[in-house]
């Protein structure tokens, strides 16, 4: 089959890989009707943080398709059915998992479908994958979604949800979002369903802060001056109720806390490269902030966000600014990566 693979940093590449099979009894092969381009994906592409790939592997944790193949052990998925699967890899069995921390999971260590964390999965940027625990992993689709509806349900959307869950909004409450990528727009749409009266995005790429007051936030362009302060002047000298951080850098998180309100809360969803880093602890210990921050547990979003999808009370097709042949990913990748073409969210067909 043809898979987009890593040949080193920045080189991913078209190329010829081995047609996923049935290896256990309860997995699937799903053919891909749609994948991909993640965020995440750039740290494995730039070769930096960890669980880096070995060249060759096949990259992208987003995608989703029709099943195929159907190992014996398999009882709730049919050949045919068409499904999505969340990025990360779990077995729905060990402690970690009956705990709802399928990010977790010790039977595959934590593994993520393209990714080299655990137990390593080649991923879905290709025109077949091969997933394990299927009864568990494969969530049906209703014919009447599109694959742009359902797909970040897997990853992406259920981030950006979780992300606002956690920031613990109140109706009436002001809402800023530090990030205008993919999550950071999805987690602005979520973040609308708590009813806040204000919601700011921050960033300081202008075609991504359009795209984010087309999800109802107010700009708050970086280039002019110190967020914290920007943010202040716009809520009457408080600071917003709530900060959603979508980027993960050392920079953000820590304008995050700047910002925020007295009693306010950091909810932080980027996925850091750094191991540690410096962190403004006086000042988060003295403004008595709540912090979460995470992995987003996708498989328990997937079935309870769906009928939001379907309702339109979330629109996560606002993302999209590319649709491609998979060939082509590896432009894809770098507009993606550079910020070039409008690029926010990138699709590839097989
Ligand atoms: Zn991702
Ligand atoms: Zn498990």
């Amino acid at each position: 089959m043809n898979a987009i693979t890593f040949r080193g940093v920045g080189d991913v590449r078209l190329e010829e890989a081995p047609d996923p099979k049935v290896v256990d009894a309860g997995d699937v092969v799903i053919r891909i009707t749609t994948s991909a381009i993640c965020g995440s994906d750039l740290h494995q592409y730039h070769g930096r943080g960890g669980g880096l790939v070995e060249p060759g592997a096949v990259m992208g944790h987003e995608f989703m398709g029709v099943v195929e193949e159907v190992g014996a052990g398999v009882r709730e998925v049919r050949a045919g059915d068409r499904v999505i699967v969340p990025f990360s890899v779990s077995c729905g069995t060990c402690e970690w998992c009956r705990e709802r921390l399928p990010t977790q999971c010790t039977t595959t260590g934590r593994a993520v479908f393209g990714g080299r964390f655990g137990h390593v999965f080649p991923g879905g940027q290709a025109e077949y994958i091969r997933v394990p625990f299927a009864d568990h992993l494969c969530e049906k689709v209703p014919a009447d979604m599109s694959d742009e509806e359902a797909i970040f349900l897997g990853d992406i959307l259920s981030t950006g949800y979780f992300c606002a869950e956690n920031g613990g909004i109140r109706p009436g409450d002001s809402v800023a979002v530090f990030g205008a990528g993919p999550v950071g727009l999805l987690a602005m749409q979520s973040a609308q369903l708590f009813g806040p009266a204000r919601l700011f995005a921050v960033d300081r790429v202008g075609y991504r802060l359009t795209r984010a007051e087309e999800c109802g936030a107010e700009a708050v362009h970086l280039d002019r001056g110190d967020p914290g302060d920007q943010l202040r002047a716009l809520t009457g000298g408080r600071g917003p109720d709530v900060v959603l951080e979508c980027v993960g850098h050392e920079t953000p998180f820590a304008q995050a806390i700047h910002a925020v309100r007295p009693g306010g809360t950091v909810s932080s969803v980027g996925v850091y490269v750094e191991t540690s880093m410096g962190f403004p602890v006086r000042e988060a210990f003295f403004k008595d902030l709540r912090l979460h921050m995470g992995i987003c547990n996708a498989r328990n979003y997937i079935k309870p966000l769906m009928p939001l999808v379907r309702r339109g009370k979330l629109t996560p097709t606002l993302i999209i600014t590319h649709t491609m042949p998979l060939g082509e990913a590896p432009w894809g990748y770098a507009i993606f990566d550079r910020k070039q073409d409008q690029a926010i969210k990138v699709m590839l067909k097989p």
